[in-house]
Formats: structure tokens, C-alpha cells, sequence
């Protein structure tokens, strides 16, 4: 049985809780801080951005939180994702290592952010919530959120990226067909927005700029809050049950990872793959390596520094320690849109810091010649974000090659790129350019950190 190719989880076997890191993090992570009183922050400050639920979520250190009935009634319609073994792709490289991918693209959504949107959209209607904002870059969080606030009956705005509003009409089309009103940003709905307008009419808009604007709006009602796709402690913690699944199947091939990789943006989808590993070698039983791979044009983890900074530009958010390059720097404009964010989750980062995981970044070039052969090995089409996973896979195997090792690896295929074909015709085409991060951008980004007391820094 170890040669199947898929291996594939009945709907009871769907994990009844989420595996929270905090609870055995050998060291705590730093605390959040208030930017107005350089404390930590308490639930109170959060309360009017997310319901009670999930501020608990953020701090808890308990290991396993329940996941509600009605959560996995819905998860059921994708999970448990598959798992396969990556057969054609080893023979292609010669590789003695064993590939393995889980597989998110099964989700409405194409990615793995349903795992977060719906346990959200979920605790936000349970505690009266009518109203959900959110930003998106790509779409793909859009996309999530207003499938999820679709299925719990909550109206969602999202404000989506000037520059995929308009080169991306089919992800909008999407989030309106389940529900949702998308707004391009910087728009004039909010004042953060119309005051970057005046600066620059014709703005492209940013991830940064969005979440200012998503955060604006969900402060000012009672009705309405604010949910994020990434970075924060819950929506990690919600994506571990992409690794408690795939613990269990490898556990059906008969065997357990070696190294374990993950591509990241803000995080959440290495986490969900990552955090049960590392948690399972913190407990005292196998140790994995654990490898994120990051775009070249936007390297928080290999080039930024580890330091308190804001989510956002218009600085509305609490200070975060992570590893950033500023919230003032706009990367690039490479294609895979998810991993163009200035900061890294404050979890992610804090394991970085502690040495138990890797950091490798790769160019955008390299990254779709990986997703092309995989796609003609195996057969799906990755998303440009994955696509540093599958570069992250092939090098490990290439290594296990060279050292005649036959190792078992382990991705996370987060999505697949059926609306970024895009991207691909400009790869076919010679026209996807490898674009450097300006120095200079990033150098005064990152003098512009804020700073905090001393006992913090
Ligand atoms: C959003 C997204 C990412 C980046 O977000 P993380 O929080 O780092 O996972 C990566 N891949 C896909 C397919 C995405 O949609």
C-alpha cells in the first residue's frame, strides 16, 4: 500500500479541534502592543474590530479548540482535502525522496482560506453580527469571505486592491455571485481612502491601504466587524486542520516527514501545514525541518527585521513584533499577489527567531518553471503563490538526489491557478519580468519602524 497516489480521508475523520502552538511554544510570544499607550493590548481594544470568540482564540493556551458542529457541517463539503503522493514529479527529477502534497484547491474558494473564513463568518453571525469588512489583494481572501458570510447570512464588503480590481474582473465577478459588494481601494468611502486620493488620484492601492480602510469602517459600527485572512494567532490556528489531515494520512502511507514545506505571505497556510509538525517535536516526538519559502521581491523573513511594526499603512492596527520590511514598503509587482505583504504572522516569525524553522526565498521566474513541471507531472495547475512550495519541494528533492537520500517531503498545495492564467501566458510568453525590491524603499521603510519601550524592543 505505501505506493498509493492519493489518500484520501472519509468525512467523520474531519479533526474535531484546532491545534493551538501556544500551548507549547517553549518561549511565549511577545505581547501585542497598544500604538497609543505602548501597553499590551487587552480583549477590550479588540472588541470593536472581532467578536469575543476569537479575541479568546488569539491568547488562549489551551492546545485544542473545539471546532463547532456547524463549521465542520461546512467543511464537510471539501474536506478532508487529499493527500497525494507525487509519483511522476520524483520520476521526472530522479529523486529517491518521497514528495508529498496536500491539496487546499478543493475548496469553493481554490485555497486554503476557507479554512479561516468559515469558523470566522461562523463566530461573527453566532454573536449578532450583520456586517463583515474585509481587504483582498488577489481575491482569493475576498472570495472566501463572502463565501462564507454567504453561508451564515452576514453582508460582506471587501475592498479589493485597486490593481486586481481592475486586471482581475473574474475574482470580483466571484465574490459577487455569492453575495458581496466589492469596492476598489484606496475608494472614497472611508476617509483614510479619500485622503489618499487626494495625495494620488489615480492610486494603485495596496494591501496596507485596504486593511486601513476595511479597519475604518468596522470601528465606527456596532454592527459591523472586521476579519483578516492571515497573520493573526486564530486564523493560523484554524489552518492546522490542513496538517492534523495530513498527519493522518501519512500515517496511512506509512510514513512521517522529514521536511515539511510551505509557502508564505502572511503565514496562515505554512502554519496549517507547519505548526502540528512542530508541535508534535516540541512534545518530544519526531523532529521535522521545516522549511517556508518566500518570494524574492517581497522577503520579510530572509531580509526583514525582527521588530514591532503596524499591519497596515494608514498604522489603525495594534503593533505586532514580526519580521517586516516596513509598513511603509510597496513590493514589486510580481504575480503572486497573496504574498505581497510587508510583515510576517507574529507566531511564524517568533519560531523563526527561536530557530525552529527555515526561511528560503526564490524569484518569481524560478518559481513558475517549478509550477510548470509539476503541472505537466502531476497534473494541477498551482497558483503563482504555491508555486514557491513547489520550488520549495523540488530543491529539497533535488538535495535528497545528491545525497542519495530517500526522505519523505511534505507541501502544502494552497491553490490552483485557474484565474491567474494570466501570469502563465506572460511566463510562456518571456514577458514575466524578475523585478528587484528597491534598497533604498526598503532601507527607509525600515528606519520608519515605530518605536516601543524598551522592555519590548
Ligand atoms: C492568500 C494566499 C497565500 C498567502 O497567504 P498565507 O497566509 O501566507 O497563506 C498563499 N497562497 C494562496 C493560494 C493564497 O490564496
Amino acid at each position: 500500500m505505501s505506493d498509493q497516489t492519493k489518500y484520501l480521508l472519509d468525512e467523520s475523520r474531519i479533526p474535531k479541534a484546532w491545534y493551538n502552538i501556544q500551548a507549547d511554544l517553549p518561549v511565549p510570544a511577545p505581547p501585542v502592543l497598544h500604538p497609543g499607550t505602548m501597553q499590551p493590548v487587552g480583549p477590550q481594544d479588540l472588541a470593536p474590530l472581532f467578536p469575543m470568540t476569537i479575541i479568546a482564540q488569539e491568547v488562549t493556551t489551551e492546545r485544542e479548540v473545539e471546532i463547532p458542529k456547524e463549521v465542520r457541517d461546512i467543511y464537510r463539503l471539501w474536506r478532508p482535502a487529499p493527500l497525494y503522493r507525487a509519483h511522476r514529479l520524483e520520476k521526472a527529477l530522479g529523486t529517491p525522496a518521497k514528495i508529498f502534497y496536500k491539496y487546499e484547491g478543493v475548496s469553493p474558494a481554490g485555497s486554503h482560506k476557507p479554512n479561516t473564513a468559515v469558523p470566522q463568518a461562523f463566530y461573527n453571525a453566532a454573536e449578532g453580527v450583520k456586517r463583515l469588512t474585509t481587504e483582498t489583494g488577489a481575491g482569493q481572501w475576498g472570495t472566501s469571505l463572502s463565501f462564507a458570510g454567504n453561508v451564515f447570512g452576514l453582508e460582506v464588503l471587501v475592498f479589493q486592491v485597486r490593481v486586481s480590481y481592475d486586471q482581475k474582473p473574474y475574482r470580483r465577478a466571484v465574490m459577487e455571485t455569492y453575495g458581496a459588494r466589492c469596492l476598489p481601494s484606496p475608494s472614497t468611502e472611508t476617509e483614510f481612502g479619500r485622503s489618499v486620493l487626494a495625495q494620488r488620484p489615480d492610486h494603485p492601492g495596496s494591501l496596507g491601504i485596504a486593511i486601513s480602510e476595511a479597519v475604518e469602517l468596522a470601528a465606527q459600527r456596532d454592527d459591523t466587524k472586521y476579519a483578516l485572512g492571515s497573520v493573526l494567532n486564530h486564523v493560523l490556528m484554524h489552518q492546522t486542520i490542513i496538517g492534523l489531515e495530513s498527519m493522518e494520512q501519512l500515517h496511512m502511507a506509512n510514513t512521517e516527514p522529514d521536511v515539511v514545506v510551505g509557502c508564505t505571505g502572511g503565514g496562515s497556510n505554512f502554519a496549517g501545514i507547519a505548526f502540528p509538525f512542530i508541535g508534535q517535536g516540541l512534545r518530544g516526538g519526531k523532529k521535522a525541518r521545516i522549511v517556508a519559502v518566500e518570494p524574492a521581491a517581497c522577503p520579510s523573513l530572509t531580509r526583514g527585521k525582527y521588530a514591532y511594526d503596524f499591519g497596515d499603512t494608514g498604522h489603525m492596527t495594534p503593533l505586532t513584533k514580526m519580521h517586516t520590511l516596513g509598513s511603509t514598503f510597496t513590493p514589486p509587482g510580481f504575480h503572486a499577489g497573496g504574498l505581497r505583504y510587508h510583515g510576517m504572522a507574529p507566531l511564524v516569525s517568533h519560531l523563526r527567531n527561536l530557530g525552529l524553522i527555515e526561511a528560503v526565498a526564490y524569484t518569481q521566474g524560478e518559481c513558475f518553471s517549478a509550477g510548470v513541471l509539476f503541472a505537466r507531472a502531476e497534473g494541477i495547475v498551482p497558483a503563482p503563490e504555491a508555486n514557491h512550495a513547489v520550488k520549495g519541494a523540488i530543491e529539497e528533492a533535488l538535495r535528497c538526489k545528491r545525497e542519495g537520500r530517500s526522505e519523505t517531503i511534505l507541501f502544502n498545495l494552497c491553490g490552483h491557478g485557474h484565474f491567474d492564467m494570466t501570469a502563465y501566458q506572460k511566463y510562456f510568453s518571456g514577458e514575466l519580468k524578475d523585478e528587484a525590491y528597491d534598497e533604498k524603499e526598503l532601507a527607509m521603510a525600515l528606519s520608519g519602524l515605530p518605536s516601543v519601550p524598551a522592555e519590548y524592543a
